[in-house]
Parts: structure tokens; C-alpha cells; sequence
């Protein structure tokens, strides 16, 4: 669904009252209120958690454990801990799971969470905020292994009746090859938002479409930690199938920060997924030849 030009106006007009009044961002202004109206008529938050509350909190049944990648209880699998939900590099240090097994958890660990900390590496200074996308030279893709790692933490804290929806999804992030089909995954990517004043706690969030055939993807993952906010959506999703062919648009949202005069719109990079063999390498070794 798409928001009427009075809702986006109103939009408008409460961020110009939040910002005090204050005149000069009309554009900005406009910009924004379409981008959270498009976003609110389409999406409903079905899990958002900080990962700095003083409590624990554990995702899965202690008495039933049975991982949610390999699908497999005791004894088939051995549950030696219980795990962090999310990479404790983020900021993490209160989402755990019981529905990761040691094999899964270790395959992981070495392969696509050790290509989400490099990646996470390569934005430091981004998520400092010491430079913006235009004084760095930003990434200008995102590993198909980091991007795997963002969907396996989606899938870690998804609600249990949801599951169903992502079987494709849960094989794909458990297999060790990273070998992609491009066509099953159209443009996707992740979008990676930087704010005007950081977060005071790291937080998740996972949001679903709510209508079944507007032309947005089903469900939407959001990390937030310091500055940045990255922003993936769940490829191969079964609800997603009745869109194919469909041009399908990835909602970007404003992640306003500040206050008054000095509230602002995040700052927003696209970055297509980057497969095993970089292909612009191949290119030049061929023109070479
Ligand atoms: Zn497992």
C-alpha cells in the first residue's frame, strides 16, 4: 500500500514540529515522512530486542533444545552452551539461544560470523562516526558470507511460527558453499544507514510485510549498533514466491536522530552482494590474457 499524499504530508508536518518549528528541511522533511509512511503501512515489528538489557534473555525450550539450522535434538546434536543470538561484537551481551548445536555453531563461528567481523571490521570508522560515506572509501559490496551471517542471526531470534516460511532459507545459510544462483536472489543486498548520533544500546529488529501482495519483501532484519543501522531482507522466503516476476521494492526508512533544529535523516549506502569469485578480478585477468 501506498501512502496518500495528506498521510505523507502530516508526516511531514510532525517532523517539522520535532525539529522546533524550525524552517530550511522542507525537502528533508518530505523525503523522510515518505519513506516511514511507506515503510508503517507496509511493515509490523513481529520481534525487536535491545542487546544490553541487565537480564538474560534465551530464546528456545530448555527442555526440548533442537536447533533451529540442522533441525536436529539430543542426541543427534550435543547443546554444550547456550549462545549468543546475535555476535557478542556488535554489542551483545543479553540475546542467547538454545537452538543453535555445537556442529552448527561451530561451522558458523569459522566460516560466514568470522566474514560478518571483518565486514563488521571495515565500517569502524562509519560506526564511530570519525567519517561519513563520502570522507571513507565506504565497502561497495558486502561479502555473500557476512550477508549470510545477518540471515542466520534473523532466523535466530525469528518467532517460532514464522519458521515455516523460511525452509529454503534455513538450507541455503547451513550450507557451507557459498556458490550462489544470482537469479534466485534479484538485487539484494544490504543497505547500510548511517545515524546522526549513535545508539545508546545495540538493538534487532525483525519487521513483516503485512499485506500478502504488495511488492515489498516478506520479512526485513535491522541491526543497529553505534551509528549504523544495516538493513537485509530474508531471501527465498515462500511467501515472497507470488511476487516473482513482480518488480519488488526494498523500503528504505529514515532512522532520524537529533533533536530540535538538529534532528537528521541517516545517511544511506547500498551494498550488492559481493559472491566468492569477485567477478571484476576475472574481467581484468581476462583482458590481460
Ligand atoms: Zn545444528
Amino acid at each position: 500500500m501506498l501512502p496518500s499524499r495528506e498521510q505523507i504530508e502530516r508526516a511531514a508536518y510532525e517532523r517539522w514540529e520535532r525539529r522546533g518549528r524550525f524552517h530550511g528541511a522542507d525537502r528533508a522533511d518530505w523525503v523522510a515522512a515518505e519513506m516511514d509512511t511507506v515503510f508503517d503501512l507496509n511493515y509490523q515489528v513481529v520481534a525487536e530486542f535491545w542487546l544490553a538489557e541487565p537480564d538474560k534473555r534465551v530464546i528456545g525450550d530448555a527442555r526440548r533444545p533442537r536447533c533451529r539450522f540442522c533441525e536436529q535434538s539430543p542426541p543427534r546434536a550435543a547443546f554444550s552452551f547456550i549462545r549468543p543470538a546475535i555476535p557478542e561484537l556488535v554489542g551483545n551481551t543479553s540475546l542467547f539461544t538454545r537452538e543453535l548445536c555445537d556442529e552448527c555453531a561451530k561451522q558458523f563461528a569459522d566460516s560466514i560470523d568470522a566474514e560478518f567481523a571483518r565486514f563488521w571490521e571495515s565500517l569502524e570508522a562509519l560506526r564511530a562516526g570519525t567519517a561519513s560515506f563520502r570522507e571513507i572509501r565506504a565497502p561497495t559490496a558486502i561479502p555473500i558470507a557476512a550477508y549470510k551471517s545477518l540471515i542466520r542471526m534473523a532466523l535466530s531470534l525469528m518467532p517460532e511460527q514464522e519458521l515455516s516460511s523460511f525452509a529454503d532459507t534455513i538450507e541455503w545459510v547451513s550450507n557451507p558453499d557459498h556458490a550462489f544462483d544470482r537469479s534466485l536472489f534479484g538485487n539484494a543486498g544490504c543497505l547500510v544507514y548511517q545515524a546522526h548520533v549513535p545508539f545508546t544500546a545495540a538493538w534487532v529488529c525483525l519487521s513483516c510485510r503485512i499485506e500478502e501482495d504488495a511488492p515489498f519483501p516478506y520479512m526485513l532484519f535491522f541491526l543497529g549498533a553505534e551509528r549504523l543501522i544495516l538493513q537485509v531482507h530474508l531471501p527465498l522466503c515462500a511467501l515472497d514466491e507470488d511476487l516473482d516476476g513482480r518488480e519488488v521494492r526494498m523500503p528504505q526508512r529514515s532512522f532520524c536522530t537529533g533533536t530540535g533544529p538538529d534532528l537528521q535523516t541517516s545517511t544511506c549506502l547500498v551494498l550488492p552482494l559481493k559472491s566468492a569469485v569477485d567477478p571484476s578480478r576475472t574481467r581484468r585477468f581476462r583482458l590481460f590474457l
